[in-house]
């Protein structure tokens, strides 16, 4: 089956110079890279990656031009596999999608059928893209603390950059899971907002640190789910309590790592990579189950959701990478 469409609107980021330049632009389906599946894109979102793809020195686009958009939800309207059917709802997330190929912000996406996930029972497609990979992130984290042993009876539960996209839907997910979870945040005025996402407590960035002159420190956190990196994950290991567990999945406050074997050898603790972009299929179906069942955390998480059309993307993306956005933003394509 083929779709019959002489142009559509993108997203498109380009070279210029030493800077990125972004601006809709008209494609074809011949522009999309030559996969089974067309996809009529209805949602994307913004991802802190889709910030970093909208800089140079963000360095995670192979070769500009691109359409960024590292997440999309949409209908199939060409297959080339009996696998998947023209008409199926299906989400995206990661694999190459608007870092090595047009992404997510334009109306139409062409795909690997092995990168298609069926929307789930329990999700609309605006459901889908106001979780998105923030979501997947966030459900891999929590679902890598249960299988390490993490239950809510072992005790609090911290939340690093708690008000940004992952942050925001862990903490959701978390307490719908029926853990205390304590909400770190550098923004005063997203207390409010992060309490009625599931927070029992906020704290400043600041009042999770260490000064770092010891290699261990008081047993403070059962769990970890950690967006934030650099000296903020050095300073939970040494607060885990013992046999806790830290999901590391972002760098927004740094990639480097200051950490010595103790609190491994001596508290058992679990430091564990997440990579939502990668991640096996069957993860990921087990996953977005969850997320449209026993996780389900839409409604709560709409209470802090921005709704954006593709002009409004260049600011946007500007403002994940300042670390201003609160929730998840959410990006109306068609
Ligand atoms: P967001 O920008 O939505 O959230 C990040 C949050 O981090 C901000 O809202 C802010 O929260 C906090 N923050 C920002 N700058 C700093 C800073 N300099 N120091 C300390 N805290 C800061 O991003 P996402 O939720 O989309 O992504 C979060 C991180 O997770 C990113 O590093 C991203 O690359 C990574 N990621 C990794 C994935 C994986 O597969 N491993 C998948 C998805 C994301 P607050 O103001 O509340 O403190």
């Amino acid at each position: 089956m083929t779709e019959q469409v002489e142009h559509f609107p993108a997203l498109v980021a380009e070279e210029a110079g030493d800077t990125v330049r972004l601006g809709i632009q008209e494609l074809r389906l011949q522009d999309l890279p030559a996969h089974e599946v067309t996809i009529r894109v209805a949602y994307s979102s913004v991802n802190y990656k889709d910030g970093l793809a909208s800089i140079k020195e963000g360095r995670v686009v192979r070769a500009y031009p691109i359409v960024p958009g590292i997440d999309l939800a949409g209908t199939v309207t060409a297959s080339d596999t009996p696998a998947v059917k023209p008409g199926t709802k299906v989400l995206v997330t990661g694999y190459e999608l608007g870092v090595s190929q047009h992404g997510g912000y334009a109306a139409y996406a062409r795909v690997p059928a092995d990168w298609v996930i069926p929307l789930p029972d329990g999700l609309s497609l605006r459901d889908a893209m106001l979780l998105g990979t923030a979501g997947f992130t966030a459900a891999l984290s929590v679902h890598r603390l249960q299988e390490n042993g993490v239950r809510p009876e072992q005790g609090p539960i911290l939340v690093t950059g708690a008000s940004g996209g992952v942050g925001s839907v862990a903490m959701a997910i978390l307490a719908k899971a029926g853990y205390q979870v304590v909400a770190s945040t550098g923004k005063e005025a997203a207390h409010d907002v992060l309490r009625a996402l599931g927070a029992t407590e906020v704290v400043s960035r600041e009042a999770v640190l260490t000064d770092g002159s010891k290699p261990l420190e008081r047993q403070r956190w059962a769990g970890a789910v950690d967006t934030v990196g650099g000296r903020t994950l050095s300073s939970i290991l040494r607060n885990l309590r013992y046999g806790g567990s830290v999901a590391a999945c972002g760098l927004t406050g740094g990639p480097q790592l200051d950490a010595t074997v103790f609190p491994f050898i001596l508290r058992g603790v679990n430091l564990l990579g997440i990579d939502s972009v990668y991640a096996p299929r069957d993860v990921r179906l087990t996953l977005w189950e969850r997320l449209a069942k026993p996780w389900k955390v839409t409604d709560r998480l709409a209470r802090a959701m921005t709704v954006v059309d593709l002009d409004a993307l260049p600011e946007v993306l500007a403002s994940i990478l300042r670390g201003e956005v609160t929730g998840r933003v959410v990006v109306r394509v068609a």
